[in-house]
C-alpha cells in the first residue's frame, strides 16, 4: 500500500470514530445529565472520574446555602435539626439507589481506610471458630486494603492467604475456591480491581465463601456508582467504598459501610467513640454501642462531603443504575474500539478484559512511554491518571463523560505516541 493511500485511510478511520461519537452522544439518553456539571462546557477531556468525580452545578448552591443558613443561621442547633441524622438518612439513600440494600444496613462515615479496619475487625469477632485464622486477599488489591489486612493480622495473630491475581484481570471464582476452607476467617476483596477495572463474579464469590464458612467484606470503591449492585440479594456480609469517585462528594468526602442486618445485632467494631454510643448525648460511663448500624459509628461525621454527595444521589435516584451501567458499558467498548483504531498499531496494550460483563467503568492501558506521555496528555488538557509501571487509566463516569470527550482524548494519547 502506497503512503498515500495510508493517510487516505487514516482519514477516513479518523472520520468515521468522529462521526460514531458524535451519533452515541447523540443517541445517549443520559446526556442531558452532563449539562449538570462544573466544566463539561469545555473541551477538557476528563478521564479520571474514577479517582475524583467532577462536582455537580447543583453542589455550589447547596454548599453555600449551608454556609449561609445551615452552618451560619442555625449554628449549634444543626445538629439536633438535622446534621446528626444525615450518616443514617444519606446512607438509607445510598443503600436504595445504589447497593441495593434495605434501610438501616449503610451509613456514611470516616474514610475507606479507616471503615475498612472497623469491618475487617467487625467481621472477625463474628467468626468463633478458634481454627479460622487465616484472611484471603489478594496481591492486586490496592494498597490500602493490603497494608490494612497485613496490619490486622499482624494485631490478632491470623496469617495471610495470597491469591496472586492476573494484573490485567482479577480474581476468579476459581481462586477462591481454591484459597478458602476450614482455615478461612474473612475474605476481603474489591468488587472492580483498580487498576485493571475487571470486574469480579460478587454473587458466585460471595457463595463460595459462605459455603467455605468464611464471611467476605468487599470494597466497591470502583463499583459504587458505576455498576449495579444488589448486595441484599447476594448475601453480602459487610461492604464499605468512596464517595467521590463515581459518587462526587468531593475531596476527601466520607466512605459508606454496609453491614448486613444479620450481622448488626451484637456487632462489635474496634473504634468506640461517642458517636457510636447509645444515647451519645447522656456522655454517660462506659460504651454501649447504638443499636443497629449507628453503633458503627466513632466520631463525628463530616457534613460538607455528605451535602455533595446527595446532590449525585437524587441525581442517580432519578436516572437509575441501570441506565448508567448501560451507558458505563458503551463507553468503555467505544474506549476499546478506539483502541483498537488507534494505539494497538503503535503497541499500546490493554490490560482491561474485553469481556464487557467483566469490565467495571474504566479501562486501563499500557505502554512503557505513558509515564511521560500523561505529562503530556494534563498540559494539553487531557486527564487520565498514570499507574506504575507504565499503565494509563481512562475513567468514564458514564453521568458526566461524553462520547466526544473520550475520542478526543484519546486521539490525545495517539498523537503524542506517534512517532
Ligand atoms: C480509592 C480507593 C480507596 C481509597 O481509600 P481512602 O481511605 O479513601 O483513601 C480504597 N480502596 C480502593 C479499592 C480504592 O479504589
Amino acid at each position: 500500500m502506497s503512503s498515500t493511500t495510508d493517510a487516505r485511510m487514516e482519514n477516513h478511520d479518523a472520520a468515521a470514530l468522529l462521526a460514531r461519537a458524535e451519533h452515541l452522544d447523540g443517541m445517549d439518553p443520559l446526556a442531558r445529565c452532563r449539562d449538570l456539571f462544573i466544566g463539561t462546557d469545555t473541551d477538557l477531556s476528563y478521564l479520571d472520574g474514577n479517582s475524583l468525580g467532577r462536582p455537580l452545578k447543583r453542589t455550589v448552591n447547596d454548599i453555600g446555602t449551608f454556609i449561609q443558613d445551615g452552618w451560619g443561621g442555625r449554628l449549634i442547633r444543626g445538629w439536633d435539626e438535622e446534621w446528626l441524622d444525615l450518616p443514617q438518612a444519606i446512607g438509607d439513600q445510598l443503600g436504595r439507589t445504589v447497593l441495593g440494600a434495605a434501610p438501616g444496613q449503610t451509613i456514611i462515615a470516616d474514610s475507606t481506610t479507616v471503615v475498612l479496619y472497623k469491618l475487617i475487625r467487625a467481621a472477625l469477632a463474628v467468626v468463633t471458630d478458634p481454627a479460622r485464622t487465616e484472611i484471603v486477599l489478594d496481591t492486586e488489591n490496592f494498597p490500602t486494603d493490603r497494608y490494612l489486612v497485613e496490619g490486622i493480622a499482624r494485631e490478632e495473630g491470623l496469617s495471610l492467604r495470597w491469591i496472586e491475581a492476573d494484573p490485567a484481570a482479577g480474581v476468579t471464582p476459581d481462586q477462591v475456591r481454591d484459597a478458602t476452607g476450614a482455615a478461612t476467617a474473612v475474605v476481603l476483596l474489591s468488587h472492580v480491581a483498580y487498576r485493571s477495572g475487571f470486574l469480579a463474579d460478587l454473587p458466585a464469590i460471595t457463595e463460595i465463601a459462605h459455603s467455605a464458612g468464611a464471611l467476605v467484606v468487599w470494597d466497591l470503591c470502583h463499583s459504587a456508582g458505576s455498576v449495579e449492585l444488589d448486595l441484599d440479594g447476594a448475601g453480602v456480609d459487610f461492604a464499605a467504598g468512596c464517595t467521590y469517585k463515581y459518587l462526587n462528594g468531593g475531596p476527601g468526602s466520607p466512605a459508606f459501610a454496609y453491614v448486613n442486618a444479620r450481622h448488626l445485632p451484637g456487632l462489635r467494631q474496634p473504634i468506640w467513640g461517642w458517636m457510636g454510643r447509645k444515647d451519645a448525648f447522656e456522655m454517660a460511663a462506659g460504651y454501649e454501642p447504638a443499636p443497629g448500624i449507628r453503633g458503627f459509628l466513632s466520631g463525628t461525621p463530616a457534613i460538607f462531603g455528605m451535602l455533595a454527595m446527595r446532590g449525585s444521589l437524587d441525581l442517580i435516584e432519578e436516572t437509575g443504575m441501570a441506565a448508567i451501567r448501560r451507558k458505563s458499558l458503551q463507553l468503555t467498548a467505544f474506549a476499546v474500539e478506539l483502541f483498537d483504531a488507534w494505539l494497538k498499531p503503535l503497541g499500546v496494550e490493554l490490560a482491561t478484559p474485553r469481556e464487557p460483563e467483566r469490565r467495571g467503568s474504566h479501562v486501563t492501558l499500557d505502554h512503557p512511554a505513558f509515564r511521560n506521555v500523561t505529562a503530556a496528555l494534563w498540559e494539553r488538557d487531557v486527564i487520565p491518571d498514570f499507574r506504575a509501571p507504565h499503565g494509563i487509566r481512562i475513567g468514564l463516569s458514564p453521568l458526566s463523560t461524553s462520547f466526544a470527550e473520550v475520542h478526543r482524548g484519546m486521539a490525545a494519547v495517539r498523537d503524542l505516541l506517534q512517532p
